[in-house]
């Protein structure tokens, strides 16, 4: 589990645990993590590794509402914790249904998810944020993966949550919108690297391959 530097001050996470990507960006006055990971003992892990590159105040993004992304929240000393209205809204409602839903098939994470406490984010998310000569850009480009995703772009590099998957095929759930998500794929602009929610980063081609199987009908 070691830092990918991406490009100056922004790094990804890859963890061998449901082969997630976590993302960091540090300006000079703050920093930025996308995604907190899936449980309270994973986040601590990760906000070690973070504390580890820059002590400076930190805020998170949670890029969709899936317990995997978003568990690991506790661990960590926020500023702000930011995701969509309706992740929000999930965050607060859904999440003891998705931890039902997975130990059914995964009874050996039952412990570490029921015991991660449920971190609720902001009412509201910044468009852009200045981290100290370093801007994020958070945008939400329409329901996909989730009804409530969001990416963080960074000069030419895009956190894409799981709008894109490498590794395995994305996970198109009952509450994933395959159209919109065809077409929020054509809307990532013209990023040198899109990083994944699960995989290792990728390029704009490996996007467009994917956007052509879920308009094809592929993955589920
Ligand atoms: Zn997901």
């Amino acid at each position: 589990m070691t830092w990918l530097p991406l490009a100056d001050g922004v790094f990804a996470r890859r963890h061998a645990d449901l082969d997630l990507t976590l993302g960091l960006v540090v300006g000079a006055e703050r920093c930025l993590v996308v995604d907190t990971g899936p449980d309270a003992g994973f986040g601590a892990e990760f906000a070690a590794a973070v504390r580890a590159v820059t002590a400076l105040p930190c805020a998170a993004v949670i890029t969709h509402a899936h317990w995997d992304h978003y568990l690991g929240t506790s661990a960590f000393d926020l500023e702000h914790l930011w995701a969509h209205p309706a992740a929000v809204a999930e965050i607060a409602h859904g999440t003891a249904a998705q931890i039902d839903g997975w130990v059914a098939h995964d009874p050996d994470r039952e412990d570490r998810l029921r015991r991660s406490p449920v971190v609720v984010p902001d009412a509201a998310y910044p468009a852009r944020v200045d981290l100290g000569g370093r801007v994020v850009e958070i945008a939400h480009l329409g329901p996909a993966h989730t009804p409530g995703d969001l990416v963080v772009r960074v000069g030419d590099v895009l956190f894409a949550g799981d709008l894109v998957e490498q590794g395995a095929p994305p996970q198109v759930g009952p509450d994933a919108d395959r159209a919109s998500w065809v077409e929020v794929l054509g809307r990532l602009g013209d990023p040198r690297v899109v990083v994944p929610g699960h995989g290792d980063p990728v390029d704009l081609a490996f996007v467009r391959a994917q956007r052509q199987g879920l308009a094809r009908g592929d993955h589920g």
